[in-house]
């Protein structure tokens, strides 16, 4: 079946290809390690880890590399304010580089609870800086670059097409420029790839360069590390909407001014989780609410709020709101205690995927990843006439893309190896229509606690 994503660069949903077949080279921006990451983060990594299982699902082999940015993300939009992890090392009286290494295993950690499947690369910023210089001498080589008193810029000027993503009106980013700290930049939009080190005091993470000791500017790392591991397997790069106008922009401008060639193919981005209200959640405001916080001490599964993120569309705005939790913590529960029914209910008998639910299934994942279709899909097909050991091949088969470990709730619902020999062979009794051996198989297997029941279906086993 064919599969449609909404891509940022054109704005329209499109058929999905992929630059060679049956292959995707997907890059997703990691997280900045100065802090836990808030639920709203986490709602884009269960974007994309959707995105991912929604690929795999369709056959494709996914090649994922996840970046963490463990230096040079500063506080202020545009290169000005503080770097995020220096800021996190003063506010905890630590190292920058402790910081970043217990944040990174915080955030590993919670991804896990989540049920989102681990990138095939992991890269911290701090571990390419060799790519990441290169780039920018490759850029200088080109003449897109010049110097002020705190770094290496890049000019925007002269990459034409700078606001193809964003879509951005530059005139009247011009006129917001007159409040610009920066009086040495040529362009408002013109941003850091190398900023010095101030001469003042020592940073904690600094490196050498032709340029002088500095670091690296934030956009830089998701060009040099995409490159580096994906090469020309440019598909699929997503983030949160609030990359579109900055950091996806600067990257494309950087790399594809260095290659000559296109950055990735397709682009996409996931709406912010908002507090009810409107407010968005930032790791700097008081509505900071982690899966720690707002889950696990409450004794809530993480999985629940993978369950809620389900039931809006990644590209509309989610609200979180306690009544919202209570909502998806009840959901879960109640599809949990669906699948169990469907297991209590038999588990001989036609093990096919329900051709017809399946292919809804995929109608909806397929259509730009319809999360909300696709759990009505599974409501409908729970609650339909398919026979139960159907329902359950085919509710497992449909987990592989929503992640809820559903596979993991019965422990009970294997057969004792005697049991499930004696159903095979009763099978193979009954087909070759020798009922002797197939009764006595029956009452065997009903002396060792199981009711025996022969449907339209085929056999039901059921626990007694
Ligand atoms: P950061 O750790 O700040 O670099 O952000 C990690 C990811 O979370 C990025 O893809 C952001 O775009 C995304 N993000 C940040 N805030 C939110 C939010 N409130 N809702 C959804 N995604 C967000
Ligand atoms: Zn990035």
């Amino acid at each position: 079946m064919k599969l449609y994503f909404y891509n940022t660069l054109t704005r329209q949903k499109e058929e999905f290809y992929s630059i060679k077949p049956g292959e995707v080279g997907l890059y997703t921006c990691g997280p900045t390690v100065y802090n836990y990451a808030h639920i709203g983060n986490l709602r884009t990594y269960i974007f994309e880890d959707i995105l991912k299982r929604v690929l795999i699902y369709n056959g494709y082999h996914v090649k994922h590399v996840m970046n963490i940015t463990d230096v040079g993300h500063l506080s202020g939009d545009r290169d000005m304010g503080e770097d995020k992890m220096e800021q996190g090392a003063a506010r905890e009286g630590k190292n920058a580089w402790d910081i970043a290494d217990y944040y990174t295993q915080a955030f590993k950690k919670d991804i896990a609870r989540l049920n989102i499947v681990d990138p095939d690369i992991w890269v911290k910023a701090t571990d390419t800086l060799p790519e990441q210089i290169a780039l920018v001498k490759r850029l200088e080589e080109k003449g897109y670059t010049y110097r002020t008193a705190d770094g290496i810029y890049f000019d925007t000027s002269k990459f034409k097409d700078y606001t193809k993503l964003s879509h951005q009106d530059l005139e009247a980013l011009q006129e917001g420029a007159r409040v610009e700290r920066n009086p040495e930049k040529r362009n408002p939009t013109d941003f850091a790839l190398w900023k010095f080190s101030p001469k003042d005091s020592k940073r904690q993470m600094e490196w050498d360069s032709p340029w002088g000791v500095g670091f690296p500017g934030w956009h830089l790392e998701c060009s040099a590390m995409s490159m580096k591991f994906l090469g020309d397997q440019l598909d699929i790069h997503c983030g949160g909407t609030d990359h579109i106008d900055v950091h996806h922009t600067n990257e494309i401008a950087q790399s594809e001014a260095a290659t000559g060639k296109r950055f990735f193919n397709f682009w996409m981005h996931g709406a912010f989780l908002i507090i009810a209200g409107g407010k968005k959640m930032a790791k700097s405001a008081e509505n900071f609410l982690t899966l720690e916080n707002a889950f696990l001490s409450n004794d809530i599964n993480p999985l629940s709020y993978r369950f809620a993120s389900f039931l809006t569309h990644y590209r509309k705005p989610m609200e979180f709101s306690d009544e919202g939790i209570e909502a998806a913590r009840n959901g879960l529960l109640h599809l949990q205690n669906q699948v169990r029914q469907v297991v209590a209910a038999g588990i001989g008998g036609d093990k096919a995927i329900s051709a017809e639910y399946k292919n809804k299934f995929l109608g909806a994942v397929n259509d730009d990843l319809n999360m909300p279709r696709a759990m009505a899909v599974i409501q409908e097909m729970l609650k339909s006439s398919v026979s139960d050991t159907v329902k359950l091949t085919t509710i497992l088969d449909f987990d592989r893309v929503v992640g809820l470990n559903l596979d993991q709730l019965d422990q009970e619902r294997a057969l004792p190896e005697a049991v499930q020999s004696r159903v095979d062979a009763r099978i193979t009794s009954r087909t070759s229509k020798d009922f002797a051996t197939s009764d006595r198989l029956r009452a065997e297997i009903e002396a060792m606690g199981y009711l025996v029941q022969d449907t339209k279906d085929g056999m039901k086993i059921i626990k007694k």
